[in-house]
């Protein structure tokens, strides 16, 4: 008989999981509420089993709510924010459609990566990262290119703008157009209205304004977005993210998709448990309050923002690196001194900003006190 041979562990004698407690004020992930934390250790049941599809519905009421829509379809995507947006891109595109994106930041070139992927006739309308596009400019490039769908981030992570949307849903339907909306860094700390500025489809994720675990991600399309599923002529190119058979799964059929992340779901539960409890339009006041306590005592340092006053996000600050600071070597400073984790600069921004995030269950005083207060030691002078 052949002899088989063991290949022996690499690490024999490691010890179980420990890792230091940190404060993540970076662009996410947020820390998670301890009570997410405590329902996401609930034993898993079943997929199919009634008590668990019970709580697949609270979360589709609940995500309604947060994002004020009554979008039937409105689900949690198992997979990162990534997967949400991907999962609108799949589901609203067929090859040859054109599609415009709004690209201001490293966001938007995902979108437009993503949708050149699916064959998409990708067109772009830009602007320098930090600024958001006016609903003139957003008109002029419907003029000029006529698309199936506009897709826009509403949030821009990589820059901390917020792109109006008034207006913009009316734009589309003018253009008969399908609005696409991004709502990753939004959703739970800035206010957002899917239904009333005409979004037809929208993702987010589980781990910023949601104050939840990453794994779970928001996902929802309205009446007009579904009409044009249902008219494809080519099946959506991605299995997994199929709205036509996880509406089946989520739907009244309950028909086998994939195994759900149940306890992930449990942890999405309890977040937008918490957040209907507050009230969402507390969380976006919060998130407010806290957010102008932070510009105001960086600003008192002597510290420059990036984006102006009128189009700053809640959730994301962008502050300008003094001249002479190494910006890594600050951020590194601030993990292992502080235990604070905060967000270096992407694309345009790289080395010239630090992106501080004040999401979901962080966005509170003493999380900015601490911060300002390591600041104060790192940065000599300030
Ligand atoms: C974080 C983020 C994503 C991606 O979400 P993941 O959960 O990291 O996959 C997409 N869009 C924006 C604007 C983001 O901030």
């Amino acid at each position: 008989m052949q002899t088989l041979s063991i290949i022996p562990p690499q690490f024999p004698n490691l010890a179980p999981l420990s890792l230091p407690e940190r404060l993540l004020l970076g662009p996410g992930p947020s820390n998670a509420n301890p009570a997410v934390l405590e329902a996401m250790k609930t034993p898993p049941l079943g997929h199919l089993d009634p008590a668990f599809l019970g709580v697949m519905d609270e979360i589709q009421a609940l995500l309604r709510y947060v994002w004020q829509t009554q979008n039937p379809l409105t689900i949690a995507v198992s997979g990162t924010g990534t997967a949400a947006m991907e999962a609108t891109i799949a589901n609203s595109i067929e090859p040859g459609d054109k599609v415009l994106i709004g690209v201001a930041g490293y966001f938007g070139n995902r979108l437009v990566d993503m949708a050149g992927r699916y064959g998409a006739d990708v067109q772009t309308i830009t602007k320098p990262w930090g600024q958001v596009f006016s609903l003139a400019e957003l008109r002029a490039a419907m003029e000029t290119h006529r698309p199936r769908i506009l897709a826009l981030v509403h949030a821009e992570t990589s820059t901390g703008a917020c792109q109006p949307m008034a207006g913009v849903g009316d734009l589309c339907r003018e253009f008969d157009c399908l609005l696409l909306l991004d709502t990753v860094t939004s959703l739970g700390g800035a206010p957002v209205f899917l239904d009333e500025w005409g979004v037809d489809l929208a993702y987010s994720c589980s781990q910023k304004g949601l104050g939840c675990s990453p794994g779970a991600s928001p996902f929802t399309m309205g009446d007009r977005a579904m009409e044009k599923l249902h008219q494809r002529n080519t099946k959506v190119a991605n299995w997994y993210l199929d709205m036509n058979l996880l509406g089946k799964y989520w739907g009244s059929e309950r028909v086998y998709h994939h195994t759900a992340p149940v306890n992930l779901y449990y942890a999405l539960r309890e977040a937008l448990r918490l957040l209907a409890e507050e009230g969402i339009e507390n969380s976006w006041r919060r998130h407010q309050q806290n957010v102008e306590y932070l510009w105001a005592g960086l600003e008192d340092m002597g510290l420059q923002l990036h984006v102006d006053r009128e189009f700053r996000l809640p959730t994301l600050t962008t502050v300008k690196v003094p001249d002479g600071a190494d910006s890594k070597a600050i951020a590194r400073r601030l993990l292992d001194e502080f235990n604070i984790e905060i967000g270096g600069g992407l694309g345009e921004l790289a080395g010239k900003v630090w992106r501080v995030g004040l999401m979901g269950f962080n966005s509170r005083k003493e999380s900015v006190d601490r911060l300002l207060e390591a600041l104060r030691q790192l940065l000599p002078g300030k």
